[in-house]
């Protein structure tokens, strides 16, 4: 008996992001997460030039951007008069292939975004919160198939060999079995939303199916789900129990953040399994840090985000990554203290509203929290999930001319995707506190210098800076990221001891060379793309 892992052009192992490994064992075949490459798919495409729909898996597949394995996607995006298969023949990784399941680490896009291509028969393993937040993005977000983490639109083969929506809006949407990692039965009002599609659509449901012991068995393999600390609420690690020891994947995590105990109780545990193999995340590895540094965490983020707030004169924005609730909290708790208001989009406030009701995260319900308002966008017209949400929110909702009329009532959580509306709000100075993740490359550093123009005209005084790297003089901690710091990752590394070390989620491979490449106790795995390792 053997374990067989393989890895895929940017599925986390050329780089950081679009986590897709792939492990056999025992007659069962896993993915550890199916993300998006965001690096690899804008090698080739952006905003303005996308993956057409029109040819189904076609365009991601010239571009090797997803495994060349046929027996794993959606039907309804291959042309059979194409012969893309006889194309990628040749490919290393070229082989047919059906899994039983994906375990899906946490809802960021880089570890789900490609779910939406796979058969919608296969299911996904993944925490309660997870699964509501992947849900919550594709209600509310653009309809296209690259997009279908949850449920799918079935599409049309036309006589000329293009792909089309099916346009006949009675045929249902299909909805991919979930099992999700949860401490307590599903509420009504989880069941219902999770059932439920936004559109004229019906969908054909299927039910959550809820795991409460944070184990499970697929296929043959017994399976172990913990909870991490990382920016987005539910993420997790997996233990795959092989016949040759336990595989562990760690997804993203950190020890910064308020459930850094979930990460601490992960690595003692796992620290005491028989295990072969630790794959894990370097986000942060690099080889210029001095080890010993002051780490800055969540905490000192919100003592920081609080001091400013209540020195500040005028509408205060703040501004953090999406669905970065737990920074929303901090944020919300300093805009409590002097007696103002927190100001959300209605995308936060759907999100926020099942979350709060599924009894696996600490958070307000927003719509019967009496200091949070929920921003209503001026629209021509508003998408269905966004008219229920306003309505069931009469008395929270916010307009322009009242925050106009009052600034110093509200804190807004608002980024740069949200601007225009300041046109309709038009403060005459105030507050921006950036507390998002610094521009890291060429596209980022140009969207801060807009960023920047939109602050200034309209007077804010800047705290953060979109422009700082961490750790540099100029840094003020308004920001922690998701990931663990170097010398975290080695306490990691050391307390569960693995046979063998395997890094994805990195750009420097170096960083574990230096410390891991000479050791005879912890074998150390190079992986690469289109390539697979046997082990033992
Ligand atoms: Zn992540």
């Amino acid at each position: 008996m053997s374990v067989k892992l393989s890895f895929f052009t940017g599925g986390g192992v050329d780089g950081i992001g679009g986590n897709k490994i792939l492990l056999e064992s025992h007659g069962t075949a896993l993915f550890l997460d199916f993300g998006k490459s965001f690096g690899e798919e804008n090698k080739y495409f952006d905003e303005f030039l996308k993956p057409r729909s029109l040819n189904g898996l076609g365009d991601l597949l010239a571009f090797d951007l997803i495994p060349p394995l046929p027996g794993i996607y959606r039907e309804d995006l291959v042309i059979p008069t194409q012969n893309w298969w006889e194309k990628v023949f040749s490919h290393p990784a070229f082989r047919d292939l059906t899994i039983q399941g994906v375990l899906l680490s946490h809802a960021h896009l880089d570890h789900s975004g490609y779910i939406s291509l796979l058969s919608p028969d296969i299911p996904v393993y993944t925490s309660l919160p997870s699964a509501l937040i992947s849900k919550a993005i594709q209600d509310c977000g653009i309809s296209d198939f690259l997009s279908e983490i949850v449920y799918s639109k079935r599409k049309e083969i036309l006589e000329d060999g293009l792909i089309c929506s099916d346009k006949n809006y009675s045929n249902p949407s299909q909805q991919r079995p979930y099992h999700v990692f949860t401490h307590q039965l599903l509420p009504e009002s989880v069941r219902y939303f999770w059932n439920q599609a936004p559109g004229k659509r019906p969908l054909s449901p299927v039910s959550l199916i809820p795991i409460l012991e944070e184990k499970v068995t697929i296929g043959n393999l017994p399976v172990r789900f913990w909870s991490v600390d990382h920016s987005i609420p539910g993420a997790g690690a997996f233990g795959i129990n092989t016949p040759e020891g336990w595989v562990l994947y760690s997804g993203d995590l950190r020890m910064s953040g308020k459930q850094a105990k979930d990460t601490q109780r992960f690595t003692q545990e796992a620290g005491t399994l028989q295990l072969l193999l630790l794959i894990i995340e370097g986000t942060r590895a690099s080889l210029n840090t001095n080890r010993g540094t002051k780490h800055f965490t969540e905490q000192d983020v919100a003592d920081r985000i609080s001091q400013i707030i209540k020195k500040a004169k005028g509408l205060v924005i703040a501004d953090f990554g999406p669905r970065n609730l737990e920074r929303l909290i901090s944020v919300l708790k300093a805009t409590e203290e002097v007696n103002r208001q927190l100001v959300i989009t209605t995308r936060d406030a759907y999100l926020l509203e099942v979350l709060s009701q599924c009894g696996e995260v600490d958070l307000p319900n927003p719509l019967s929290y009496p200091h949070i308002r929920v921003y209503s966008e001026k629209r021509v017209r508003t998408s269905e999930w966004e008219s229920t949400l306003l309505e069931r929110c009469r008395t929270q909702y916010l307009t322009a001319e009242e925050v106009t009329f009052h600034p110093d009532d509200f804190v807004f959580c608002f980024s740069y995707y949200d601007f225009s509306e300041l046109i309709d709000i038009n403060p005459s100075g105030g507050v921006y506190i950036y507390s998002a993740t610094e521009a890291f490359n060429e596209e980022m550093q140009l969207d801060a210098v807009k960023l920047k123009n939109w602050i200034d005209h309209f007077n804010f005084q800047l705290f953060g800076n979109p422009f700082a790297q961490e750790n540099t003089d100029s840094y003020d901690p308004l920001h922690v990221g998701g990931h663990a710091q170097p010398d975290e990752l080695l306490n990691i590394i050391e307390t569960i001891h693995p046979r063998y070390l395997l890094p994805v989620h990195t750009e420097c491979f170096e960083f574990f060379e230096k410390h891991f490449g000479t050791r005879k106790d912890i074998q150390l795995i190079r992986p690469k793309a289109g390539e697979s390792v046997v082990l033992p």
